[in-house]
């Protein structure tokens, strides 16, 4: 397995991740919207086990929104890190706008489309799309 390397935007927080990504997804539910700024966040999955905190742990600070799962952030710059309730979650989001490494997967399913904003619109990239999550 691949072993990924993460980073936020000041660079305090670094970690790796064992992982081979062969699908992402793109959250663009009203929470990603928020934290990432932008359309949405996008993820792949990972157990808690396979992410190391390499440097900066202390700077890590969780945030759980209303009738949702924690997500940490740098307490430094604002870059939101793994969602999913990390570290006490079966499986984490790795939000992979900070892995270094160039990924090969493409966005295989949009979630939370029913969260589509205006001024937003879906690519014609073929991935599945459901309204909230996908089970
Ligand atoms: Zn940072
Ligand atoms: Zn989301």
């Amino acid at each position: 397995m691949a072993t990924l390397h993460g980073t936020c935007l000041c660079g305090g927080v670094k970690f790796e991740v064992d992982a081979d990504p062969e699908m992402l997804r793109f959250c663009h539910c009203a929470s990603c919207k928020h934290l990432s700024g932008g359309g949405g966040t996008v993820n792949f999955p990972a157990p808690p086990s396979a992410i190391r905190i390499v440097e900066g742990a202390e700077l890590l600070q969780g945030f759980t929104p209303e009738g949702g799962s924690t997500k940490t952030f740098c307490r430094e710059c604002g870059t939101n890190l793994f969602g999913a309730g990390w570290p006490n979650s079966e499986r984490a989001s790795v939000r992979v706008s900070n892995i270094e490494e160039p990924l090969d997967a493409k966005v295989g399913a949009h979630l939370f489309v029913r969260s589509l904003a205006p001024w937003e619109s879906l690519p014609d990239d073929g991935a599945e799309r459901f309204e909230t999550v996908s089970r």
